[in-house]
């Protein structure tokens, strides 16, 4: 795979793709992981003497402009961490970004407007996507791929605009396919897998594979809810989508065929709904009270959990254990975060909301094996997927 090192950029425009999707409070970025995570390439192109245009998404906007998803506290926050001011494009292929980009000095560097206020960005018509990447591939001369978390995504910023301009990898990609990488080989045993968070949708086929790889696998957040009703169990109004207990049944059964052993909550803590101040209790999981929803996992799991982390070889844990933002939905999250610091084993935390979970308990990143970025990417890159994002970069 070609590096940012191989391309000459100095004096050249240069389009970098980035994950800079990152938990917004109050207009505020709340954790800036991401951010971080994408400053070595940005420097080095920036004192290099690129022209930098830098673009990103942020949540999910339905292809057009909506100002709640507005890159512009990104740009700021980016500006902070790099000592000097961030200019945003109002737009991310129109009038506005041509006129930023001819105004870009070398060393010098423009944000675009969130990519999916375009519809081409996220489609699934090749023709669509195409159009939208010719757009973007007319702003620049090279094309840099340092957004790890969205390059299992085959969007037009991340997979059809590196087969248009000479491209290459940044460095967090970089990082992130050799931490991640240890996960692919030869695993140290016992191997725990940690599963939690709330995009259960985009998650669950992971499960299938993982089955297969792991020895345990210790199920949390959202994502124990289709188990439970799996096995029978009533969730009051938890978060369960149509269709998923069956699926949970399935990889229920599968398990018991191959081994591996589920692991599922054994006590919950509802309330009535995820606010700072709703009134909580701990429940056995098959007592969840019917207007109540499961918003972490109780103490006893959380004991169970960390007792299956400790004597582990390799752990991989993405998906927070509950509403971690609210004090009383985070225990479950931190007892597994404390785990993991207290074992021996190689650790290995993915996701964009379970990275920012961890430093907002007061963890560091140095505290574990490694920290990706991606949540969906590190999953479909542990199970050994072709990722969009680094075919195109392979391919081209
Ligand atoms: P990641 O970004 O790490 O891949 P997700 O985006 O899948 O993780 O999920 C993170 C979100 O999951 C957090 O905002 C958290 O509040 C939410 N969450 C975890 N457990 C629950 C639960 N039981 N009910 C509702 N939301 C939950
Ligand atoms: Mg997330």
């Amino acid at each position: 795979m070609k590096t940012i090192d191989d391309l000459a950029v100095a004096g050249k425009r240069v389009l970098v793709r980035a994950d800079l999707n990152v938990p917004l409070e109050g207009g505020r970025v709340a954790d800036d992981g991401r951010i971080r995570a994408s400053l070595p390439t940005l420097t080095a192109l920036t004192s290099r003497g690129a022209k930098v245009i830098v673009c990103a998404h942020l949540g999910r906007p339905k292809g057009k402009p909506d100002p709640r998803y507005s890159l512009a506290p990104v740009a700021a926050r980016l500006g902070e961490l790099l000592g000097r001011p961030v200019k945003l494009a109002a737009d991310t292929v129109g009038p506005s970004a041509h006129a930023e980009v001819a105004a870009l000095r070398r060393g010098g560097l423009v944000m675009l407007e969130n990519l999916r206020f375009n519809e081409g960005e996220t489609s699934s018509d090749e023709e669509d996507r195409g159009l939208f990447a010719d757009q973007l591939a007319e702003l620049a001369d090279e094309y840099v791929a340092d957004g790890f978390g969205a390059m299992h995504r085959k969007h037009a910023s991340v997979y059809d605009v590196a087969l248009r301009l000479p491209c290459a990898a940044g460095y967090l990609v970089l990082a992130e396919v050799a931490g991640l990488g240890r996960l692919t080989g030869d695993i140290q045993r016992p191997y725990v897998v940690v599963l939690g968070g709330a995009k259960v949708a985009d998650k669950f086929s992971a499960i299938a594979s993982l089955i297969t790889t792991a020895d345990q696998i210790l199920v949390g957040g959202t994502m124990a809810f289709p188990f439970l009703a799996a096995k029978g169990y009533k969730v009051g109004t938890s978060r369960l989508e149509a269709g998923q207990a069956d699926i949970a049944a399935g990889y229920l059964e599968q398990a018991a065929r191959t081994g591996t052993e589920i692991v599922l909550p054994s006590d919950v803590i509802v309330a009535a709904e995820p606010a700072p101040d709703s009134p909580h209790q701990v429940v056995a999981a098959d007592a969840i009270p019917e207007h109540q929803a499961g918003l972490d996992i109780g103490p006893e799991s959380a004991a169970a959990f960390a007792a299956a982390i400790r004597p582990a070889g390799t752990v991989f844990w993405n998906g927070p254990m509950g509403v971690f933002e609210l004090p009383a939905f985070a225990g479950g999250t931190t007892a597994v975060a404390r785990a993991l610091t207290g074992s021996d084993a190689f650790t290995v935390i993915g996701g964009g909301d379970t990275g920012a979970a961890i430093r907002a308990l007061g963890f560091t990143d140095a505290m574990f094996g490694y920290v990706s970025t991606g949540g969906g990417a590190s999953l479909e890159f542990i199970q050994g997927k072709t990722l969009p994002g680094l075919a195109a970069l392979e391919e081209s």
